[in-house]
């Protein structure tokens, strides 16, 4: 290991992959471009290809055939962003680590300002989006409510304006490396872990090519993910809420016995119904809650790899395996 943050520091970048073969040789290029610039910093840049069906394997293989600092990962199929990161992460061997999007929405450009700030002591640098192009209002709407609750339900304290988009020190990813849970919450897990953390402002652009691979579907996955693995807040919600219903239940019957003595009739089948349902849908809630950590510890217990790899190209590099 290197001690002294000069000269001869190796920067790693981890890029997950699904379906960019049309960005994925702009990408190289302008990364690669920051990278070189950076002084006297070598760099790796790791692929992980997550199961595309596009070619964008086949590209990143010509990229690592031509390019030395290039490896790729290639997934056995589609594990999900947060464990292409978790195995980019895994495979790196750089005193820093960065993690970035390919479809070139988090400029590489930002990753100079991001060294400043590790060469500066700090061991998170991630990026903090000041504004963000082509997301649609719905999205920037469910973020900011979504991190509000996360930051309210549990100690882990997130910005909606930060992604993925980050640089890590080593000591920090050896830490994130202990952690291994499947359902990952990445950004969650880093700010678990602590050290001393800052962010850098950038201007998030829209894609400039294919579309997002974040459909409602997987983003609600994820947030279920962020808050379940951080907080057992949703479990008791299910006890209030029982609560609530037996109170509400308790004053309908009072209102059945107050309507018997003013002698109104009373519509029974009607009134059954709704108490039926209300009962019905609260029970049906708190199962659902119980069954979404029950699911997960299902997942934690079971020993399985988080992924598998099917195929590596690339070298590791040789200095720095001696080192
Ligand atoms: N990605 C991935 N696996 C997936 C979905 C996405 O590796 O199952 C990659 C994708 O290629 C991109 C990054 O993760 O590099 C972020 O995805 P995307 O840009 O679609 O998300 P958004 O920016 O819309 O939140
Ligand atoms: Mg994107």
């Amino acid at each position: 290991m290197t001690n002294a943050r000069t000269g001869g520091d190796l920067i790693s970048v981890v890029v997950p992959v699904f379906n960019e073969a049309e960005i994925i040789r702009t990408f190289h290029e302008r990364t690669s471009m920051v990278l070189n610039g950076l002084n006297g910093m070598r760099h790796e840049l790791i692929f992980i290809d997550d199961g595309s069906s596009d070619g964008s394997y086949e590209i990143l293989r010509e990229l690592a055939r031509a390019d030395a600092s290039v490896r790729v990962l290639r997934f056995s199929r589609n594990f999900g962003h947060q464990i292409a990161i978790t195995a980019g992460v895994d495979e790196a061997r750089g005193d820093c680590v960065v993690v970035i999007d390919a479809d070139l929405q988090d400029p590489p450009e930002v990753i100079v300002p991001m060294v400043e700030q590790w060469r500066d002591g700090f061991d998170v640098v991630y990026g903090v989006r000041s504004e963000r192009d082509g997301e649609t209002a719905m999205k920037l709407m469910t973020a900011s409510i979504f991190y509000r609750l996360l930051g309210r339900i549990t100690n882990v304290q997130i910005p909606a304006n930060v992604g993925d988009f980050r640089l890590m020190s080593r000591r920090m990813v050896d830490q994130l490396k202990l952690l291994r849970e499947k359902d990952r919450f990445v950004r969650g897990l880093v700010s678990w872990v602590g050290f001393r953390q800052t962010g850098v402002t950038y201007h998030r652009q829209a894609r400039t090519a294919g579309v997002t691979k974040y459909p409602l579907g997987k983003m609600v996955k994820f947030a279920f993910d962020g808050i379940t693995s951080f907080s057992t807040a949703p479990l008791k919600l299910a006890t209030w809420m029982g609560y609530v219903a037996a109170l509400l239940a308790v004053l309908y019957l009072l209102s059945v016995f107050v309507q018997r003595a003013l002698g109104h009739t009373v519509e029974g089948w009607a009134t059954i119904m709704v108490a039926m349902l209300f009962l019905g849908s609260v029970q049906l809630i708190c199962l659902g809650i119980l069954g979404e950590y029950l699911g997960r510890v299902f997942t934690e217990v079971k020993p399985r790899p988080m992924y598998v790899i099917q195929e590596r190209v690339g070298q590791v590099d040789e200095a720095r395996q001696e080192s």
